[in-house]
């Protein structure tokens, strides 16, 4: 229960949120998670109330929103909005992904940018938080309209970024393909070869393990939730949701740490293989997926143990650990009520704020181990800042030493979830632990900085 002015304050920056942003329901919902938080120690700080820091991290320091116009292979007009929301740069330059997604909208750009200020914060490099992206979907899409769409995107973005100002990476629907024509056209535009976007290929600046590092990092830190009870991935049945890169990632790390990766989805369904993944199968995804862009039903075509569930989420299946990698709000409280009534014991989130306020009050209430992602999934921005770092010293790491990064990070961020979220019963809040821990550095770098 929150004390009666913590509850005051959060109601009060919670209607001004509404009224400025209205129905902007994902931005409210993520504003309200972090403010609920960080609430009971700002009313402790006078000096942060007096100098309205969270009044004015809840406002993105710069919105853009423009058009993209480009032609498809039947040469009609095809119109797209784009949009790049700088959010805060107390800590460093904007960091964040671009989605294509036909869902983008401003409430989830502000959602996305919002969450990535703390994430960031978390991950001890020094960036801000942004994020960007098209109401566009490459999904049916030939590679040249693909690229006609990205060199449209990016004529008006670069004007908005830079190494120094705001670097931006991959997300829903942005993958090596599509950073490769952002980055061609950047390039082309500005005269200048930088480290200005992340996720680039191998060969011309990319960083080993950019592509796995957000699956990686989520099954290292959820390694260390598990042995905060003296558990281990090993011989445990692991549900993911998803199919695309993080998905991929998780499923082949859990996989290889001992655990029985059994589902896997997109927007169109789920598959349950009872046998679980292996190499094999898991390279057949990775084709389909990154080659073919096929839809995950052909799993069950190839691999006939496999049952595929048209139009439904993973989370009815018994499992012991539940890592949902697809995207926002695909855990509601019937479907965290399933999980817990099939056994799960912990819930790793590989995508932004895939569970609903509902679904996560399920999980606390019922004993689970639950972290939010910008904790779990923070290896992914992590290891893009290890590319901006290896790009500026004009350097490459090898694997060994990217991933020996990457452990240490998520270690760090799952220490300071400790720190800031372990409740007086010995029970950990990782929610508050990351609000809190990732507020704090960015409040306190903004009071420094003074009025800006
Ligand atoms: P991809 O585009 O590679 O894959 C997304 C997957 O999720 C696809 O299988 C897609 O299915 C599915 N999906 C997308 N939208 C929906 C929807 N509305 N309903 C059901 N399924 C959906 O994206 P990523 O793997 O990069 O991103 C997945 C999540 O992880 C996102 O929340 C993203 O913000 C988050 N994330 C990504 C990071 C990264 O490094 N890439 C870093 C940190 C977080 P379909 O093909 O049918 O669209």
């Amino acid at each position: 229960m929150m004390d009666k002015l913590s509850q005051r304050y959060v109601d009060g920056i919670m209607a001004d949120v509404i009224a400025r942003n209205p129905g902007e329901n994902e931005f409210h919902q993520a504003v309200r998670e972090v403010v609920e938080s960080v609430a009971p120690y700002i009313t402790s700080s006078p000096h942060l109330m007096k100098l309205k820091i969270m009044e004015r991290i809840v406002e993105p320091e710069r919105v853009i929103m423009f058009r993209v116009p480009w032609m498809d292979d039947n040469g009609e007009i095809q119109i797209n909005r784009g949009y790049r929301v700088q959010m805060n740069s107390a800590i460093g330059p904007y960091k964040g992904g671009i989605r294509f997604h036909e869902s983008v909208n401003l409430s989830i750009m502000k959602f996305l940018a919002f969450e990535q200020t703390f994430k960031n914060s978390l991950t001890t490099l020094p960036m801000g938080g942004a994020k960007g992206g098209s109401d566009f979907s490459p999904k049916g899409r030939s590679d040249a309209e693909v690229m006609r769409f990205c060199q449209s995107f990016m004529t008006e973005l670069q004007r908005h970024i830079g190494q120094d100002t705001d670097v931006p990476a991959g997300d829903i629907g942005v993958g090596g393909r599509e950073i490769g024509f952002l980055f061609g056209q950047y390039k082309r535009l500005r005269d200048e070869f930088t480290g200005t976007l992340t996720g680039k290929g191998l060969g011309w600046g990319g960083s080993r393990l950019r592509p796995e590092a957000t699956g990686y990092g989520l099954c290292y830190f959820t390694e260390q939730m598990l042995a905060t009870r003296g558990e281990s991935f090993q011989g445990k049945t692991v549900l993911i949701s998803g199919a695309g890169n993080v998905a991929q990632f998780t499923a082949q790390k859990a996989m290889r740490l001992g655990a029985k990766v059994v589902t896997l989805s997109d927007s169109n369904g789920f598959i349950h293989d009872p046998e679980g993944l292996d190499e094999t199968k898991w390279q057949f995804v990775y084709e389909l997926k990154n080659y073919r862009r096929g839809r995950i039903k052909e799993y069950v075509e190839r691999f006939p143990q496999a049952t595929y569930y048209p139009g439904q989420r993973p989370w009815g299946i018994p499992c012991d650990i539940a890592l949902p990698c697809a995207t926002q709000n695909e855990i509601e409280k019937a479907d965290a009520e399933k999980l817990v009534a099939g056994g799960c014991r912990c819930v790793a989130e590989g995508a932004n704020m895939p569970s609903t306020p509902e679904a996560i009050q399920v999980f606390q209430s019922n004993g689970l181990l639950y972290s939010p992602g910008k904790a779990s999934n923070a290896g992914g921005v992590s290891t893009s800042g290890l590319e901006m770092t290896q790009n500026s010293i004009r350097q490459k790491w090898t694997e060994e030493e990217v991933d020996a990064h990457l452990r240490r990070i998520m270690s760090d961020i799952h220490a300071v979830c400790l720190k800031y979220g372990t409740e007086d019963d010995g029970t950990v809040n990782y929610v508050k632990g990351a609000n809190i821990a990732g507020f704090i550095k960015v409040a306190n770098a903004m009071v420094d900085q003074g009025l800006v």
